[in-house]
C-alpha cells in the first residue's frame, strides 16, 4: 500500500526567496530554463563522475530532456544523472544550504529593486516558481530502485511521497506553467532561450513535442576551453561565462590558454566586470570548474587564491588521475602545480593589462582591488609582484587612480617615505587636518578607504625601499621638506613646541578621562588640533576590527596640538588669570574639532553643545 506524502515546512529563508518570486514581477524568467538545466548537467556531472572511477557502474547516455505538454500546460525537464534519495529531496528542495546566498535573501525586502537583485545570482532549482505554482520532481538515485515524488505549490511548505510508477534512474521536474508565462510553452521560444543560455552545457539538450521523438540536438555541447582561442567567437566566451558564473554581466577580461609543459592542461578563466553578490563573503571561493578529460570532477577546489576569487573559469587536465578522492586533490602534486602557473598567469595578465589597457585595468582595481589587497598577508611570495598592480586615490588625484611607481617618480626634494592615511571615505580624508602639512609642502598622501588597507599596511611597510608611512607617524619627517605653499611660509621648519610645552600638562589633566596623550605638531597649519596615533600603536579601523574579533582594547585618542596656533597664546592668559572655567571649554572644544574632522562624535555630545552655546554666548 502506498504511503502517505508527507507534509513538510520550508526553511525561513526559502519561504522568504519564494515569497519575493512569487510576488515580484520578474524581468528575467527565462533563467528559470537556465538554473534547471545546470542542475540536470550537474547531476549528469556526478554520475558521469562515479562511472570513471567505478568500472562496473553502467551508465546510459547521458542526457537532459525538455517536454512540452501543451493540454497539461507543462514543461518536464528530465537528466538521467545521479538522482536523490528522498532525504536529499529534502535536503536539497527544502532548504539552501550556502551561507552568503542564505544571508543575502534574508537581507532583502519584498521591493522591485530585491527581485533586480536576484537576479544577479543563480536562485537555482527555486527559480522554478517564477514561472509556475505547482512544481513536480520526481527522482531515482542511481543505485536504487525507489522513486519518490517531491511536490510544492509554492506557498510555505512542499510534500514528499513514494511515487508507484516507474522512472528510470535520474530526475524529472514537472512545471506547471501559470497563465502569464505561457510562453514558455512555445518550441521556438523553449529553443532560443536554450541556445541563448545554456549551449556550452556538456551534455546534449532535446526538446521533446507531442510525444514526438526528439530530432535534433539544441545545444553544441562543445566544451569550448578544449578549442583554440582563434575558434571561439566573444559571444560564446560570454555565454560560457555567464553559464559558469550564474552573473549576467559581460565578463571583463579571457584568460584562455593550452598549457604544454611538465603537465598539460586547458585553462578558460574570466575576470568579471561586476561585483559577485557574495564577493565578501568569508567562504566564498572563485567558482572554477576542474575537469578531467571533460569529466568534472570538483568545483570545490582552492586552485585559485582567494584574493582572486572573483575569477571564474574552467580547467581541464587530463594528467590528474580520475581515481583521486576528492579528499585528497587539494594536495595532488599535479593541481599544486597548475596552481602556482595558473596564479602567475593571472598575474602577469592583470600586468600587461594594467601597462597597455589602463581603463580597463582602472575599472577592474574599482571593482576587486579591495579583494586583491588581501593578497599582501595571504601571499607572502607575491607581494611584491601585487602591490605593482595597486591603485589609490591620492590627495593629487580623487579620480584618476595612481600607482606607486608614479608616486615614487613624483617624490618631493627631501621626501623619505610614502605617505598615506586612513579613513572612512575620500571627502573626510580630504578635510582632516592632519594632512595640512602634507598639504603645505605639496607632498602626495595616498587616500586608503577599504577596511582591509588598515590590515595589508601592517604587513607590508616597504616598497622599492621607500617605506610607507601613516601620515600620524610623519610629522618630524615631512618638516625637512621646503613649504610651497607661500600663505604658509610664516610656519617654517622651526618647531615652536616650547611655546606650548607648560599647556600639554594642563591639557592632559583636562582631557584625563579622554585621551591617552597630548603632544604637539608643528605640522599643523590652520587648524588648532588634530587626532593622530600612538607611537607604534594600530589606526582606528584596525583597532574596531581588532576588537570586535579579540576583545582588544581600543585606545584613547591621542591629541596633537599647533604650537603655532595663536588660540593656545589665549588659553596659556587665561589660565595665568585663573579663568579655569573658560579654559576647560575652549580645551575640550579643540578636542572635539579634532574629532569631528577625524570623521569621530564629540567625546560627549551633552557637554560639546553646551560649550559651544558658551562660546557663541561670548563672542564679541
Ligand atoms: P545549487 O544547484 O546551486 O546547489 P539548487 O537550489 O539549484 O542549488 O539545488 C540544490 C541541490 O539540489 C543541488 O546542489 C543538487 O544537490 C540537488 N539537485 C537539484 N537539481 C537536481 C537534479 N536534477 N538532479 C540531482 N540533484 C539535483
Amino acid at each position: 500500500m502506498a504511503k502517505k506524502p508527507v507534509k513538510k515546512e520550508f526553511t525561513a529563508e526559502v519561504s522568504r526567496l519564494l515569497q519575493i518570486l512569487t510576488h515580484s514581477i520578474y524581468s528575467n524568467k527565462e533563467i528559470f530554463l537556465r538554473e534547471l538545466i545546470s542542475n540536470a548537467s550537474d547531476a549528469c556531472d556526478k554520475l558521469r563522475y562515479l562511472a570513471a572511477k567505478q568500472s562496473d557502474l553502467k551508465t546510459e547516455d547521458l542526457k537532459i530532456n525538455i517536454k512540452i505538454d501543451e493540454k497539461a500546460k507543462s514543461i518536464t525537464i528530465s537528466d538521467n544523472g545521479i538522482g536523490m534519495t528522498s532525504e536529499e529531496l529534502e535536503e536539497n528542495l527544502g532548504t539552501i544550504a550556502k551561507s552568503g546566498t542564505k544571508s543575502f535573501i534574508e537581507s532583502l525586502s519584498e521591493d522591485k529593486s530585491s527581485t533586480m537583485q536576484i537576479g544577479q545570482f543563480g536562485i537555482g532549482f527555486y527559480s522554478a516558481f517564477i514561472v509556475s505554482n505547482n512544481v513536480k520532481v520526481i527522482s531515482r538515485k542511481y543505485d536504487s530502485e525507489e522513486v519518490n515524488l517531491w511536490a510544492s505549490d509554492g506557498t510555505g511548505s512542499y510534500s514528499i511521497e513514494k511515487y508507484t510508477n516507474e522512472h528510470p534512474i535520474g530526475t524529472s521536474i514537472i512545471i506547471e506553467i501559470n497563465e502569464e508565462s505561457k510562453d514558455f510553452l512555445e518550441y521556438v521560444n523553449l529553443k532560443s532561450i536554450i541556445t541563448k543560455y545554456s549551449d556550452n552545457i556538456n551534455f546534449p539538450i532535446f526538446i521533446i513535442e507531442r510525444d514526438s521523438s526528439p530530432d535534433e540536438q539544441i545545444n553544441s555541447a562543445s566544451a569550448i576551453w578544449m578549442k583554440a582561442k582563434t575558434d571561439v567567437t566573444e559571444q560564446q566566451y560570454q555565454e560560457h561565462y555567464n553559464l559558469i558564473s550564474h552573473n549576467f554581466d559581460k565578463p571583463l577580461s579571457t584568460i584562455h590558454y593550452k598549457a604544454e609543459g611538465r603537465y598539460e592542461y586547458n585553462v578558460l578563466l574570466y575576470i568579471p566586470s561586476a561585483r559577485p553578490f557574495d564577493l565578501f563573503d568569508q567562504q566564498r571561493k572563485a567558482k572554477l570548474k576542474l575537469y578531467v578529460k571533460r569529466v568534472l570532477i570538483s568545483e570545490d577546489t582552492e586552485v585559485i587564491p582567494a584574493y582572486f576569487r572573483f575569477v571564474s573559469g574552467v580547467i581541464d587536465c587530463a594528467d590528474i588521475p580520475l581515481t583521486v578522492s576528492r579528499e585528497v586533490l587539494q594536495e595532488n602534486h599535479i593541481l599544486l602545480s597548475i596552481k602556482n602557473a595558473v596564479k602567475n598567469r593571472i598575474i602577469s595578465t592583470l600586468t600587461k593589462m594594467a601597462k597597455d589597457e589602463n581603463e580597463t585595468y582602472e575599472t577592474l582595481w574599482r571593482t576587486f582591488g579591495a579583494v586583491i589587497k588581501e593578497g599582501i598577508y595571504e601571499d607572502f611570495e607575491k607581494k611584491s609582484e601585487l602591490l605593482k598592480l595597486f591603485r589609490f586615490n591620492s590627495t593629487k588625484s580623487d579620480e584618476e587612480l595612481r600607482s606607486l611607481d608614479q608616486y615614487i617618480k613624483d617624490l618631493k626634494e627631501g621626501q623619505k617615505s610614502i605617505y598615506y592615511m586612513t579613513a572612512d571615505d575620500f571627502e573626510s580624508a580630504i578635510a582632516n587636518p592632519i594632512l595640512e602639512g602634507f598639504k603645505a609642502r605639496d607632498v602626495e598622501v595616498i587616500i586608503l578607504t577599504d577596511p582591509v588597507d588598515s590590515f595589508w599596511t601592517t604587513v607590508q611597510n616597504l616598497y622599492e625601499n621607500y617605506e610607507l608611512k601613516h601620515v600620524a607617524h610623519a610629522k618630524d619627517e615631512i618638516a625637512d621638506i621646503d613649504i610651497t605653499d607661500k600663505s604658509h611660509k610664516r610656519n617654517n621648519k622651526k618647531d615652536n613646541s616650547s611655546n606650548v610645552s607648560d599647556l600639554l600638562p594642563l591639557i592632559s589633566k583636562i582631557l584625563v578621562d579622554n585621551v591617552s596623550e597630548v603632544r604637539s605638531n608643528a605640522s599643523l597649519v590652520d587648524s588648532p588640533a588634530c587626532i593622530a596615533i600612538a607611537d607604534n600603536g594600530y589606526d582606528k579601523t584596525m583597532q574596531k576590527i581588532l576588537n570586535e574579533r579579540q576583545g582588544f582594547q581600543v585606545s584613547k585618542p591621542v591629541l596633537e596640538i599647533n604650537p603655532n596656533h595663536p588660540i593656545f597664546g589665549l588659553i596659556q592668559k587665561k589660565a595665568k588669570n585663573n579663568k579655569s572655567k573658560q579654559v576647560e571649554t575652549l580645551v575640550r572644544v579643540l578636542l572635539d574639532y579634532a574629532l569631528i574632522m577625524d570623521g569621530e562624535k564629540p567625546h560627549n555630545i551633552k557637554t560639546f553643545g553646551k560649550d559651544i552655546l558658551e562660546l557663541l554666548n561670548n563672542v564679541n
